[in-house]
């Protein structure tokens, strides 16, 4: 057993990489928050943010997956996320959801988001999905335009 020296947890030497006196969970904070250190540079993104302000939750706030540091899968690995983006990565407007969830907000805003999954449920509630693009009423209100010039 080892005390890790960030989280103060006591735990097995696997939750450890070989002489690292941090646990692997305390590690890849760490490593998100200087990835999202780099990015705000990069990209002139509002920075302050410590690995102590954020935590890995047990399920995805967003999807309710699970989350998980060492799986064999991508989505559910943790991804730190801003709440608002315009706010950038700042204490209290960042938290860690799934991958799989921040991959598929990536740059929308919520009302976006909305549209999307109401278009879909559209979409799918009338079948749109298994018949002929035609169909589609976004479709026809193309070719209506394109037959008007
Ligand atoms: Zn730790």
């Amino acid at each position: 057993m080892r005390t890790c020296r960030t989280c103060l947890q006591e735990q097995p030497l696997t939750e450890y990489k070989t002489a690292h006196k941090i646990c692997k969970t305390c590690g890849f904070i760490r490593n998100m928050v200087s990835q999202a250190k780099y990015r705000s540079k990069k990209f002139d993104i509002p920075f302050d943010l410590y690995p102590e302000d954020l935590f890995i939750p047990s399920h995805c706030p967003l999807l309710g997956i699970p989350i998980e540091i060492r799986s064999g899968s991508r989505d559910s690995t943790p991804s730190l996320d801003r709440i608002a983006p315009d706010l950038g990565y700042v204490r209290g407007n960042c938290w860690i959801i799934s991958s799989l969830a921040n991959t598929a907000k990536n740059n929308l805003t919520l009302e976006q988001f909305s549209i999307i999954a109401e278009n879909w449920k559209f979409n799918e509630a009338h079948g749109y999905s298994k018949k002929l693009h035609k169909e589609h009423p976004h479709f026809q209100k193309i070719s209506q335009v394109n037959e008007g010039q």
